[in-house]
């Protein structure tokens, strides 16, 4: 059996596995897709030490790095069931079962998208998901943010400082953000909200996105605007629905941790976008994956003695 078996192969998959290999501990990653969401990612401008780099390269130096000392890196295999006990088995799609003493969940989380004509087209082209990372790439620009919910408002307020313009459309009546971000979101000069609007197309030249159309839901009428930049805020969605019933989930389906990253389950870890630590960013996987890591870590010599 291994020692820590690691599912997931993005930012806190890897800091986990590094952390774990460097005890001399026996240790297995299983990833769908090495790199996770970063391979996705075109420039990463905040991961602090490094003022820019690209998310493909970032993506390769994470899989080396971890390839520098001996992991068992079993790439293409997706984690489909959790067993808990003495040793924890981690069923994999394909049918294979791993043992391991301790397990760290890294399966991370995807964007929920729109849908909508444009919005693959134009991917990191004016399309957007994180205003964190990608805000400052549309200053002094337009952008509209589509949701109004908490990380739609948040994504206006943040953007508002940095862009021209942000139109924030959402599709229901009302905007579903806490009162208190409304308010703030209101008081702003360069915000403007549309409610009862349903985004139906991202427009471009074919290289880089020039509009927005949404039709009226009241009336019926389809509206286009012009504009450089849309940020899609309609939720992001962890990939937990093969650990339910296994370990506690929020109602958001984040794996609920602890600060030291210990699931519901004894010997069971979990770190990085799947969990219910807030801000889903790089650096923040990376210090949870070593985190998750080294109390697997105390727990393997602490359940060792006994
Ligand atoms: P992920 O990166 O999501 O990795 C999860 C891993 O688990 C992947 O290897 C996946 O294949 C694997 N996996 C999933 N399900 C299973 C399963 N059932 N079995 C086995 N493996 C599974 N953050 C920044 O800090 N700066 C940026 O500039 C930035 N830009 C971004 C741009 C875009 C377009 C996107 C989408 C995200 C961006 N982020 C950025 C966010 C950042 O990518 C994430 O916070 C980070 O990748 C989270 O790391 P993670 O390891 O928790 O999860």
């Amino acid at each position: 059996p291994f020692d820590v078996l690691i599912v997931g192969g993005g930012p806190a998959g890897a800091a986990a596995a590094i952390y774990a290999a460097r005890k001399g501990i026996r240790t297995g990653v299983v990833s769908d897709r090495f790199g996770g969401q970063v391979l996705d990612t075109l420039a990463i401008e905040n991961f602090v030490s490094m003022k820019e780099t690209e998310g493909p390269r970032f993506a390769i130096a994470l899989e080396e790095h971890v390839k520098h000392y001996e992991v068992d890196i079993m790439n293409t295999q997706r984690g489909a069931k959790l067993v808990p006990g003495k040793l924890i088995e981690v069923h994999t799609e394909s049918g294979a079962v791993l043992k391991s003493k301790s397990v760290i969940l890294a399966t991370g989380a995807r964007w929920r998208e729109i849908n909508v004509p444009g919005e693959k087209e134009y991917r990191n082209h004016g399309v957007a998901y994180c205003p964190h990372c990608d805000g400052p790439l549309f200053k002094g620009k337009r952008v509209a943010v589509v949701g109004g919910g908490n990380s739609g408002v948040e994504a206006a307020i943040d953007l508002a400082g940095i862009v021209k313009h942000v139109t924030l459309i959402e599709y229901a009546g009302e905007l579903r953000a806490d009162a208190i971000l409304q308010k703030k979101l209101y008081s702003l000069p360069n915000v403007k909200v549309i409610t009862s609007a349903q985004t139906t197309e991202v427009h471009g030249d074919g290289k880089i996105v020039n509009g927005l159309s949404y039709k009226d839901r009241s009336s019926g009428d389809t509206h286009k605007l012009e504009l450089e930049g849309v940020f899609v805020q309609i939720g992001l969605v962890p990939n937990t629905e093969w650990l339910k019933g296994a370990v506690d989930l929020s109602r958001y389906g984040e794996i609920e941790v602890d600060v030291r990253g210990q699931t519901s389950v004894p010997g069971v870890f979990a770190a990085g976008d799947v969990t219910t630590v807030p801000f889903k960013q790089i650096v923040i996987a990376v210090g949870e994956g070593a985190k998750a890591s080294l109390s697997a870590f105390d727990y393997l010599v602490r359940s060792s003695v006994e």
